[in-house]
């Protein structure tokens, strides 16, 4: 654990540096640390050094180890399949995968069955990759603007991720894009969209994409490898 200990240090300095380059305060940003490659001991770890928001890609990893840390924040950063919506709407503090209508749809609907409100990121396809989830940054306007009507869904921002790169600067403009798209549109009218979250940034590019606007950042191996 002396590895993840030392690592979170250093993601924790490197956070605060982007953060007041970026001319905010490091409180401003949220850590989710990626869960994905570790087990429940070392979550408990993490969780005891004060990190309190944890994310997974996969539901069913996810349901396992939220039911080990009930306590903390937990994210789906992942696809979502619309059956497996009964798994995590009121469970989860944020889902940052919403990137299609009929999944709209049927969060809204379990969140109405559960008197809950269901919060969510609107994940966009900023890079254009056909592999990638999310709908395309000149649909974002239109697709907002119907989800006005999900009264049980809260939308509180944008999620995207880079592509795998080489040069890690070549995702600088991909942040650019999506922090100026939520500029553009976040004086709209619905009174259940609020948009004040930007989740992005991985262990390659967390840094650079707090210098752009992020305040959410999702690293896994860059706090859990050499565990
Ligand atoms: C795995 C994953 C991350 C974290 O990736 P690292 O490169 O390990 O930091 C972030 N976001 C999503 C959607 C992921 O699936």
């Amino acid at each position: 654990m002396d590895k993840v200990k030392a690592n979170l240090l250093k993601v924790q300095q490197n956070i605060e540096k982007a953060a007041y380059k970026s001319g905010r305060k490091p409180a401003d940003i949220i850590l989710v640390a990626v869960t994905k490659t570790v087990e429940s001991d070392t979550i408990a770890f993490t969780h005891e050094q004060g990190i309190s928001n944890f994310g997974e890609n996969r539901v069913q990893q996810l349901k396992r180890k939220m039911e080990s840390l009930p306590e903390a924040n937990w994210h789906l950063i992942g696809r979502l399949q619309t059956n497996k919506v009964k798994d995590v709407v009121g469970k989860v503090s944020l889902i940052h995968s919403l990137d299609r209508w009929n999944l709209a749809e049927e969060l809204n609907r379990r969140g109405e069955f559960l008197g809950v409100k269901v919060p969510t990121l609107l994940q966009v396809n900023i890079s254009g990759e056909e592999q990638k989830a999310g709908i395309t940054a000149g649909e974002a306007e239109v697709f907002l603007d119907s989800l006005g009507q999900l009264k049980n869904l809260r939308i509180y921002g944008f999620m995207t991720m880079a592509p795998w790169l080489d040069n890690v600067e070549e995702a600088r403009p991909i942040f650019k894009e999506l922090f100026q798209l939520k500029e553009k549109l976040k004086h709209q009218k619905h009174s259940n969209v609020e948009l004040k979250y930007l989740s992005m940034g991985m262990s390659q590019d967390y840094e650079i994409a707090i210098e752009e606007g992020a305040n959410i950042v999702r690293v896994g191996s860059a706090i859990f490898s050499g565990e």
